[in-house]
Protein backbone atom coordinates (compact mmCIF):
# COMPACT_ATOMS: atom_id res chain seq x y z
CA UNK A 1 0.00 0.00 0.00
CA UNK A 2 1.90 3.13 -1.36
CA UNK A 3 0.75 6.42 0.21
CA UNK A 4 -0.63 8.32 -2.96
CA UNK A 5 1.26 11.56 -3.89
CA UNK A 6 -0.94 14.24 -2.95
CA UNK A 7 -3.07 14.92 -0.27
CA UNK A 8 -6.67 13.26 -0.06
CA UNK A 9 -8.60 16.83 -0.62
CA UNK A 10 -6.38 17.23 -3.46
CA UNK A 11 -6.71 13.74 -4.86
CA UNK A 12 -10.83 14.60 -4.79
CA UNK A 13 -10.66 18.12 -6.07
CA UNK A 14 -9.37 16.82 -9.19
CA UNK A 15 -10.21 13.64 -9.48
CA UNK A 16 -7.17 12.34 -9.43
CA UNK A 17 -6.53 15.00 -12.25
CA UNK A 18 -7.77 12.75 -15.08
CA UNK A 19 -7.10 14.41 -18.48
CA UNK A 20 -9.32 12.57 -21.24
CA UNK A 21 -6.39 11.53 -23.80
CA UNK A 22 -8.86 11.77 -27.21
CA UNK A 23 -10.25 15.76 -26.19
CA UNK A 24 -7.88 16.92 -23.70
CA UNK A 25 -10.88 17.58 -21.57
CA UNK A 26 -10.52 18.31 -17.90
CA UNK A 27 -13.97 16.30 -16.99
CA UNK A 28 -13.41 12.79 -17.73
CA UNK A 29 -16.27 11.29 -20.67
CA UNK A 30 -18.83 9.04 -19.98
CA UNK A 31 -18.79 5.76 -21.15
CA UNK A 32 -22.78 4.11 -21.80
CA UNK A 33 -21.55 1.35 -24.06
CA UNK A 34 -22.42 -2.14 -23.05
CA UNK A 35 -20.73 -4.17 -25.47
CA UNK A 36 -17.20 -3.69 -26.88
CA UNK A 37 -15.59 -4.99 -30.60
CA UNK A 38 -13.67 -7.83 -29.86
CA UNK A 39 -10.21 -7.91 -31.96
CA UNK A 40 -10.09 -10.04 -35.22
CA UNK A 41 -7.54 -12.63 -33.64
CA UNK A 42 -10.47 -13.03 -30.97
CA UNK A 43 -9.18 -11.26 -28.12
CA UNK A 44 -10.26 -7.96 -26.33
CA UNK A 45 -7.01 -6.55 -26.08
CA UNK A 46 -8.94 -3.26 -24.58
CA UNK A 47 -9.74 -5.00 -21.75
CA UNK A 48 -13.67 -4.28 -21.59
CA UNK A 49 -15.90 -6.90 -23.20
CA UNK A 50 -19.30 -6.75 -21.22
CA UNK A 51 -20.97 -3.62 -19.53
CA UNK A 52 -21.43 -6.18 -16.43
CA UNK A 53 -18.53 -6.86 -14.94
CA UNK A 54 -16.44 -3.81 -15.81
CA UNK A 55 -17.70 -0.08 -17.11
CA UNK A 56 -14.72 2.50 -17.73
CA UNK A 57 -16.40 5.28 -16.11
CA UNK A 58 -17.07 2.86 -13.38
CA UNK A 59 -13.57 2.03 -13.18
CA UNK A 60 -12.66 5.34 -13.54
CA UNK A 61 -14.39 6.11 -10.15
CA UNK A 62 -12.95 3.74 -8.59
CA UNK A 63 -9.48 4.66 -9.09
CA UNK A 64 -10.58 7.92 -7.33
CA UNK A 65 -11.84 6.13 -4.52
CA UNK A 66 -8.97 3.65 -4.24
CA UNK A 67 -6.77 6.56 -3.98
CA UNK A 68 -8.94 8.26 -1.47
CA UNK A 69 -8.95 5.51 0.63
CA UNK A 70 -5.46 4.31 0.14
CA UNK A 71 -6.39 0.63 -1.32
CA UNK A 72 -4.95 -1.30 -3.71
CA UNK A 73 -8.59 -1.41 -5.49
CA UNK A 74 -12.22 -0.08 -4.77
CA UNK A 75 -15.16 -1.81 -6.36
CA UNK A 76 -18.49 0.61 -6.99
CA UNK A 77 -21.99 -1.40 -6.24
CA UNK A 78 -25.37 -0.33 -7.30
CA UNK A 79 -26.28 0.55 -3.84
CA UNK A 80 -24.23 -0.10 -0.32
CA UNK A 81 -26.33 -2.88 0.42
CA UNK A 82 -25.02 -4.49 -2.85
CA UNK A 83 -21.50 -3.67 -1.49
CA UNK A 84 -21.99 -4.95 1.73
CA UNK A 85 -23.79 -8.00 1.22
CA UNK A 86 -21.08 -8.73 -1.49
CA UNK A 87 -18.20 -9.32 1.19
CA UNK A 88 -20.28 -12.39 2.70
CA UNK A 89 -21.61 -13.75 -0.09
CA UNK A 90 -17.53 -13.78 -1.26
CA UNK A 91 -17.05 -16.11 1.36
CA UNK A 92 -17.13 -19.86 1.30
CA UNK A 93 -20.70 -21.12 2.21
CA UNK A 94 -20.65 -22.26 6.45
CA UNK A 95 -18.35 -19.35 7.01
CA UNK A 96 -18.87 -17.49 10.55
CA UNK A 97 -19.03 -14.30 10.79
CA UNK A 98 -18.62 -11.78 14.13
CA UNK A 99 -20.80 -8.45 13.34
CA UNK A 100 -21.32 -5.42 15.33
CA UNK A 101 -24.50 -4.97 16.63
CA UNK A 102 -24.93 -1.32 16.28
CA UNK A 103 -25.11 -0.58 12.65
CA UNK A 104 -27.28 0.28 9.62
CA UNK A 105 -30.68 -1.25 10.92
CA UNK A 106 -30.82 -3.62 7.10
CA UNK A 107 -28.08 -4.73 6.98
CA UNK A 108 -27.94 -6.11 10.54
CA UNK A 109 -31.23 -7.68 9.74
CA UNK A 110 -29.79 -9.34 6.70
CA UNK A 111 -27.22 -10.46 8.75
CA UNK A 112 -29.98 -12.39 11.34
CA UNK A 113 -32.40 -13.54 9.08
CA UNK A 114 -31.33 -13.83 5.35
CA UNK A 115 -27.49 -14.70 5.81
CA UNK A 116 -28.26 -17.73 7.43
CA UNK A 117 -30.47 -18.75 4.51
CA UNK A 118 -27.36 -18.88 2.50
CA UNK A 119 -25.39 -21.10 5.14
CA UNK A 120 -23.57 -18.27 6.73
CA UNK A 121 -23.18 -18.03 10.92
CA UNK A 122 -23.45 -14.83 12.39
CA UNK A 123 -22.44 -13.85 15.95
CA UNK A 124 -23.17 -9.95 17.00
CA UNK A 125 -21.13 -7.87 19.73
CA UNK A 126 -20.54 -4.51 21.13
CA UNK A 127 -17.62 -3.65 19.01
CA UNK A 128 -16.67 -0.70 21.15
CA UNK A 129 -15.87 -3.60 23.79
CA UNK A 130 -12.58 -5.31 22.81
CA UNK A 131 -12.85 -8.01 25.65
CA UNK A 132 -16.42 -8.78 24.61
CA UNK A 133 -15.18 -9.25 20.95
CA UNK A 134 -11.88 -10.78 21.53
CA UNK A 135 -14.18 -13.25 23.22
CA UNK A 136 -16.49 -13.81 20.61
CA UNK A 137 -13.34 -14.44 17.66
CA UNK A 138 -12.32 -17.29 17.51
CA UNK A 139 -9.96 -19.48 14.76
CA UNK A 140 -13.42 -20.29 13.13
CA UNK A 141 -14.02 -16.55 12.44
CA UNK A 142 -13.82 -15.69 8.78
CA UNK A 143 -14.96 -12.06 8.89
CA UNK A 144 -15.23 -9.25 10.94
CA UNK A 145 -17.77 -6.91 10.26
CA UNK A 146 -17.86 -3.24 12.26
CA UNK A 147 -19.38 -0.03 11.65
CA UNK A 148 -17.67 3.34 12.89
CA UNK A 149 -19.45 5.52 13.18
CA UNK A 150 -22.55 2.79 14.17
CA UNK A 151 -25.46 4.10 13.41
CA UNK A 152 -27.85 5.41 15.08
CA UNK A 153 -25.78 6.61 18.36
CA UNK A 154 -22.33 6.84 16.42
CA UNK A 155 -20.69 4.43 18.82
CA UNK A 156 -16.93 4.32 17.94
CA UNK A 157 -15.33 1.22 17.20
CA UNK A 158 -11.14 1.07 17.87
CA UNK A 159 -10.41 -0.10 14.21
CA UNK A 160 -6.73 -0.98 15.26
CA UNK A 161 -7.25 -2.69 18.31
CA UNK A 162 -10.27 -5.33 16.05
CA UNK A 163 -7.82 -5.52 13.17
CA UNK A 164 -5.59 -7.07 15.84
CA UNK A 165 -7.80 -9.25 17.08
CA UNK A 166 -9.32 -10.23 13.99
CA UNK A 167 -6.28 -11.25 12.23
CA UNK A 168 -4.70 -13.13 15.23
CA UNK A 169 -7.77 -15.11 14.81
CA UNK A 170 -6.83 -15.30 10.73
CA UNK A 171 -10.22 -13.14 10.52
CA UNK A 172 -10.47 -10.50 8.05
CA UNK A 173 -11.76 -7.18 9.01
CA UNK A 174 -14.24 -5.11 7.02
CA UNK A 175 -15.40 -1.67 8.33
CA UNK A 176 -18.54 0.65 7.06
CA UNK A 177 -17.11 3.88 6.81
CA UNK A 178 -19.56 5.37 5.55
CA UNK A 179 -20.14 8.05 7.93
CA UNK A 180 -16.62 8.65 8.73
CA UNK A 181 -15.65 9.30 5.07
CA UNK A 182 -12.10 8.68 3.53
CA UNK A 183 -11.62 12.62 4.75
CA UNK A 184 -11.68 11.72 8.17
CA UNK A 185 -11.03 7.95 8.48
CA UNK A 186 -9.05 5.46 5.91
CA UNK A 187 -9.59 2.17 7.64
CA UNK A 188 -7.36 0.33 5.67
CA UNK A 189 -4.47 2.21 6.78
CA UNK A 190 -5.92 1.51 10.41
CA UNK A 191 -4.75 -2.07 9.48
CA UNK A 192 -8.98 -3.15 7.96
CA UNK A 193 -9.03 -5.65 4.76
CA UNK A 194 -12.00 -3.94 3.17
CA UNK A 195 -13.26 -0.41 3.87
CA UNK A 196 -17.21 -0.03 2.68
CA UNK A 197 -19.41 2.50 1.90
CA UNK A 198 -22.93 3.52 1.62
CA UNK A 199 -21.76 6.20 -1.68
CA UNK A 200 -25.38 7.30 -1.67
CA UNK A 201 -24.30 9.26 1.41
CA UNK A 202 -21.20 11.21 2.15
CA UNK A 203 -19.54 10.10 -0.86
CA UNK A 204 -21.95 11.08 -3.60
CA UNK A 205 -23.47 14.04 -1.05
CA UNK A 206 -26.32 15.03 -3.66
CA UNK A 207 -29.02 12.65 -2.71
CA UNK A 208 -29.28 12.05 -6.52
CA UNK A 209 -27.31 8.22 -6.23
CA UNK A 210 -27.84 5.24 -4.59
CA UNK A 211 -24.41 3.67 -4.87
CA UNK A 212 -22.42 1.13 -2.64
CA UNK A 213 -17.94 0.62 -2.43
CA UNK A 214 -15.54 -1.44 -1.41
CA UNK A 215 -11.96 -0.58 -1.04
CA UNK A 216 -9.45 -3.65 -0.53
CA UNK A 217 -6.08 -3.08 1.23
CA UNK A 218 -4.10 -5.56 -1.24
CA UNK A 219 -5.26 -8.01 -3.68
CA UNK A 220 -6.18 -11.74 -2.43
CA UNK A 221 -8.38 -14.73 -3.32
CA UNK A 222 -11.73 -12.91 -0.92
CA UNK A 223 -11.43 -9.94 -3.65
CA UNK A 224 -11.49 -12.06 -6.35
CA UNK A 225 -14.74 -13.50 -5.34
CA UNK A 226 -15.88 -9.82 -4.44
CA UNK A 227 -15.38 -9.05 -7.83
CA UNK A 228 -17.27 -12.43 -9.21
CA UNK A 229 -19.88 -12.00 -6.78
CA UNK A 230 -20.44 -8.38 -8.50
CA UNK A 231 -19.98 -9.74 -12.19
CA UNK A 232 -22.30 -12.59 -11.52
CA UNK A 233 -25.21 -11.11 -9.40
CA UNK A 234 -24.93 -8.02 -11.40
CA UNK A 235 -24.12 -5.62 -8.59
CA UNK A 236 -22.26 -3.09 -10.68
CA UNK A 237 -22.81 0.52 -10.14
CA UNK A 238 -24.33 1.94 -13.79
CA UNK A 239 -22.17 4.38 -15.52
CA UNK A 240 -23.79 7.53 -15.21
CA UNK A 241 -24.65 6.92 -11.41
CA UNK A 242 -20.80 6.81 -11.28
CA UNK A 243 -20.74 9.74 -13.09
CA UNK A 244 -22.08 11.72 -11.21
CA UNK A 245 -20.80 9.82 -7.67
CA UNK A 246 -17.10 11.27 -9.47
CA UNK A 247 -18.41 14.57 -9.22
CA UNK A 248 -19.97 14.71 -5.95
CA UNK A 249 -16.50 13.01 -4.85
CA UNK A 250 -14.59 16.66 -6.20
CA UNK A 251 -15.99 18.39 -3.20
CA UNK A 252 -16.36 15.64 -0.54
CA UNK A 253 -13.54 17.18 1.80
CA UNK A 254 -15.37 20.68 1.58
CA UNK A 255 -18.33 19.34 2.53
CA UNK A 256 -17.88 17.36 5.21
CA UNK A 257 -15.55 20.01 6.60
CA UNK A 258 -18.40 22.24 6.60
CA UNK A 259 -21.26 19.94 7.93
CA UNK A 260 -18.85 18.87 10.57
CA UNK A 261 -18.43 22.28 11.91
CA UNK A 262 -22.08 22.89 11.90
CA UNK A 263 -22.39 19.24 13.65
CA UNK A 264 -20.52 20.48 16.33
CA UNK A 265 -22.11 23.83 16.68
CA UNK A 266 -25.52 22.60 16.66
CA UNK A 267 -24.15 19.53 19.65
CA UNK A 268 -23.00 21.88 21.62
CA UNK A 269 -26.10 24.06 21.53
CA UNK A 270 -28.80 21.43 22.17
CA UNK A 271 -26.91 19.61 25.07
CA UNK A 272 -27.98 22.46 27.03
CA UNK A 273 -31.65 22.87 25.32
CA UNK A 274 -34.51 22.22 28.14
CA UNK A 275 -36.76 19.54 25.74
CA UNK A 276 -33.42 17.79 24.39
CA UNK A 277 -32.37 14.65 26.98
CA UNK A 278 -29.32 14.08 25.41
CA UNK A 279 -27.05 14.55 22.18
CA UNK A 280 -24.92 11.41 21.23
CA UNK A 281 -22.09 12.92 18.69
CA UNK A 282 -18.75 11.50 19.27
CA UNK A 283 -17.40 15.11 19.41
CA UNK A 284 -19.03 15.45 22.56
CA UNK A 285 -16.75 14.42 25.79
CA UNK A 286 -19.40 12.92 27.34
CA UNK A 287 -20.03 10.18 24.44
CA UNK A 288 -19.13 6.64 25.89
CA UNK A 289 -16.27 6.30 22.51
CA UNK A 290 -14.89 10.12 22.53
CA UNK A 291 -11.48 8.98 23.29
CA UNK A 292 -11.50 6.82 20.48
CA UNK A 293 -12.69 8.91 18.19
CA UNK A 294 -10.64 11.90 19.16
CA UNK A 295 -8.09 9.24 18.42
CA UNK A 296 -8.61 7.62 15.39
CA UNK A 297 -10.90 10.24 13.26
CA UNK A 298 -9.42 13.05 12.06
CA UNK A 299 -12.86 15.08 12.15
CA UNK A 300 -16.42 13.91 13.98
CA UNK A 301 -18.66 14.03 11.36
CA UNK A 302 -21.78 15.95 10.26
CA UNK A 303 -24.03 13.02 12.12
CA UNK A 304 -25.79 13.15 15.70
CA UNK A 305 -28.84 12.31 17.19
CA UNK A 306 -30.72 13.77 19.81
CA UNK A 307 -33.26 12.25 22.68
CA UNK A 308 -36.06 14.74 23.34
CA UNK A 309 -37.00 14.72 26.68
CA UNK A 310 -40.80 14.10 26.59
CA UNK A 311 -40.42 10.10 24.68
CA UNK A 312 -41.54 8.86 21.66
CA UNK A 313 -44.55 11.36 21.11
CA UNK A 314 -42.48 14.37 21.36
CA UNK A 315 -39.74 12.94 19.23
CA UNK A 316 -42.13 12.35 16.49
CA UNK A 317 -43.82 15.96 17.32
CA UNK A 318 -40.74 17.56 17.24
CA UNK A 319 -40.19 15.75 13.66
CA UNK A 320 -43.45 16.86 12.67
CA UNK A 321 -42.59 20.68 13.53
CA UNK A 322 -39.42 21.42 11.66
CA UNK A 323 -39.57 23.59 8.12
CA UNK A 324 -36.28 23.86 7.04
CA UNK A 325 -34.81 20.68 8.16
CA UNK A 326 -35.96 17.79 5.67
CA UNK A 327 -38.22 14.94 7.28
CA UNK A 328 -36.61 12.04 5.28
CA UNK A 329 -34.66 8.86 5.48
CA UNK A 330 -30.89 8.68 4.38
CA UNK A 331 -27.98 10.97 5.58
CA UNK A 332 -24.80 12.70 4.15
CA UNK A 333 -26.61 15.01 1.60
CA UNK A 334 -26.36 18.67 1.51
CA UNK A 335 -29.44 19.34 2.84
CA UNK A 336 -30.43 18.28 6.04
CA UNK A 337 -32.50 15.64 7.20
CA UNK A 338 -34.19 14.79 10.44
CA UNK A 339 -35.68 11.57 11.14
CA UNK A 340 -37.35 9.44 14.46
CA UNK A 341 -35.55 6.56 13.56
CA UNK A 342 -37.31 3.98 15.64
CA UNK A 343 -39.90 4.30 13.27
CA UNK A 344 -37.38 3.39 10.26
CA UNK A 345 -36.49 0.63 12.03
CA UNK A 346 -39.44 -0.75 12.21
CA UNK A 347 -40.07 -3.65 15.79
CA UNK A 348 -36.43 -5.34 15.36
CA UNK A 349 -35.14 -1.74 16.34
CA UNK A 350 -32.70 -1.23 19.39
CA UNK A 351 -33.06 2.19 18.82
CA UNK A 352 -34.26 4.24 21.32
CA UNK A 353 -37.89 5.76 20.65
CA UNK A 354 -37.04 9.50 22.07
CA UNK A 355 -34.38 9.28 19.45
CA UNK A 356 -34.51 11.68 16.34
CA UNK A 357 -31.55 11.21 13.89
CA UNK A 358 -29.97 14.66 12.26
CA UNK A 359 -27.64 14.54 9.07
CA UNK A 360 -26.32 18.01 8.97
CA UNK A 361 -26.44 19.22 5.55
CA UNK A 362 -25.23 23.10 4.46
CA UNK A 363 -27.39 25.26 5.25
CA UNK A 364 -26.29 27.99 7.92
CA UNK A 365 -25.98 26.24 11.16
CA UNK A 366 -28.07 29.66 12.38
CA UNK A 367 -30.70 28.36 10.50
CA UNK A 368 -30.49 25.18 11.25
CA UNK A 369 -30.61 25.54 15.27
CA UNK A 370 -33.62 28.40 15.01
CA UNK A 371 -35.66 25.92 13.30
CA UNK A 372 -34.93 22.81 15.71
CA UNK A 373 -35.23 25.15 18.54
CA UNK A 374 -38.61 25.93 17.39
CA UNK A 375 -39.62 22.60 16.57
CA UNK A 376 -39.34 21.70 20.01
CA UNK A 377 -40.74 23.91 21.53
CA UNK A 378 -43.63 23.41 19.51
CA UNK A 379 -43.41 19.92 20.45
CA UNK A 380 -43.65 20.99 23.90
CA UNK A 381 -45.83 23.77 23.89
CA UNK A 382 -43.41 26.50 24.93
N1 LIG B 1 -24.28 1.56 5.66
C1 LIG B 1 -24.74 2.66 6.26
C2 LIG B 1 -23.95 3.23 7.40
C3 LIG B 1 -25.92 3.27 5.85
O1 LIG B 1 -26.37 4.37 6.48
C4 LIG B 1 -26.66 2.69 4.77
C5 LIG B 1 -27.93 3.28 4.29
O2 LIG B 1 -28.55 4.08 4.97
C6 LIG B 1 -26.15 1.55 4.17
C7 LIG B 1 -24.95 1.01 4.62
C8 LIG B 1 -26.87 0.91 3.01
O3 LIG B 1 -26.62 1.70 1.89
P1 LIG B 1 -27.63 1.84 0.63
O4 LIG B 1 -28.89 2.50 1.13
O5 LIG B 1 -26.85 2.66 -0.33
O6 LIG B 1 -27.91 0.46 0.14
Amino acid sequence: MTPPPWKTRTLAAQALGTIDPATRAVVPPLHVSTTFIRDPDNQYRSGYSYGRPDNATVRQTESLLAALECAQEAALFGSGMAAATAVVLALPQGSRIVASQVMYWAFRDWLANDAARFGYRVTFVDATNLEALRNAVTAETALVYIETPGNPTWAISDIAAIAAIAHGAGAVLAVDSTVATPIFTQPLRLGADIAMHSATKYLNGHSDVVAGALATARASTLWEQVKAVRARHGAILGPFEAWLLQRGLRTLATRVTTQTQSAIRLAGELIGHPHVADVLYPGLPHHPNHAVAARQMSGFGGMLSIRVKGGEGAAIATAAHVELWKRATSLGGVESLIEHRASVEGPASLCPADLLRLSVGLEDPDDLLTDIDRALRAAHNT
